[in-house]
């Protein structure tokens, strides 16, 4: 029998990270999903994802912090051997206008979406290169291309995923890695739940697909990005945005 992938998802347990994740158990991969907060059922998702008869390793573990992502792919080598494909997508915002940002929220940003970034890819990396095969996907958004009023610490970090996944891309085809950027625009999630309807009838108004994106749709992409049928594309950024940004 042939030998399962193995996909990391950070921040795989709810979100879009969660639609990525079902969308691979689907095609049969070993999961090993992570997640920092407390407040996840990890024995509901344990459950949930029985239904795909793959193996899932659920890894509690803060990405801005170094060793810790260093245990966490011990862990996941341990259990499964191997890493194929590293999906980079757990972020977070705190949303201000720079007058009113503080240190603290824009380190914050930074260090969880850009760090985080860097940190797992850096722990992943030796074994895919041994392999001489992987695929990297990580989550910027369009606001790190265009940028947004109240964003400067979240978009900051998403230009930087993009200049660091060009960085490795251009470093790793050698070695048969190919990394690139999903750009989502507005996605129905947690992170965009908070926004009020004034803000959301405005968000609209500048979509030509006048919606929301699903966490699915943006799922799809990361799997075409991450899956066997990707064998020329690396160093790309790819909109899943309804147009938003042409
Ligand atoms: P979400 O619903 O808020 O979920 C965020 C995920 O990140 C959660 O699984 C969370 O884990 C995890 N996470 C947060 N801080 C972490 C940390 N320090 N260490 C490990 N995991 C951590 O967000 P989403 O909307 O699905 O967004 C997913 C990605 O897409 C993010 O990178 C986001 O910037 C990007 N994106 C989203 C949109 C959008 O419109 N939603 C647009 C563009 C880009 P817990 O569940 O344990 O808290």
């Amino acid at each position: 029998m042939e030998e399962r992938k193995v996909a990391l998802i950070t921040g795989g347990t709810r979100g879009i990270g969660k639609a990525i994740a079902i969308k691979f158990a689907k095609q049969g991969y070993n999961l090993i999903l992570n997640y920092v907060s407390d407040k996840t059922n990890i024995q509901e998702l344990e459950d949930e994802f029985k239904q795909y008869n793959i193996e899932t390793l659920f890894i509690k573990t803060d990405v801005s912090k170094f060793d810790d992502c260093e245990n966490m792919v011990k862990q996941a080598i341990e259990r499964f051997g191997t890493i194929d494909v590293l999906v980079n997508n757990a972020g977070i915002t705190k949303d201000n206008l720079i007058l009113r940002m503080s240190l603290e929220d824009f380190e914050k940003v930074i260090d969880i979406n850009l760090k985080g970034t860097f940190n797992v890819t850096k722990n992943v990396v030796p074994y895919m290169m041994k392999k001489r095969n992987g695929k990297i996907v990580n989550l910027s958004s369009v606001v790190g291309i265009v940028g947004n009023a109240g964003q400067c610490n979240y978009s900051a970090s998403k230009s930087g995923i993009i200049g660091f996944t060009k960085s490795i891309a251009k470093e790793l085809a050698s070695r048969n890695i190919l990394a690139n950027c999903v750009a989502p625009g507005f996605i129905d999630t947690d992170m965009t739940s908070i926004l009020n309807d004034s803000i959301k009838e405005n968000i609209y108004s500048q979509i030509p697909l006048k919606r929301m994106g699903s966490s699915e749709e943006v799922a799809n992409l990361v799997y075409f990005l991450a899956g066997e049928e990707n064998t020329y594309i690396t160093g790309q950024v790819v909109n899943v945005d309804g147009g938003m940004v042409m």
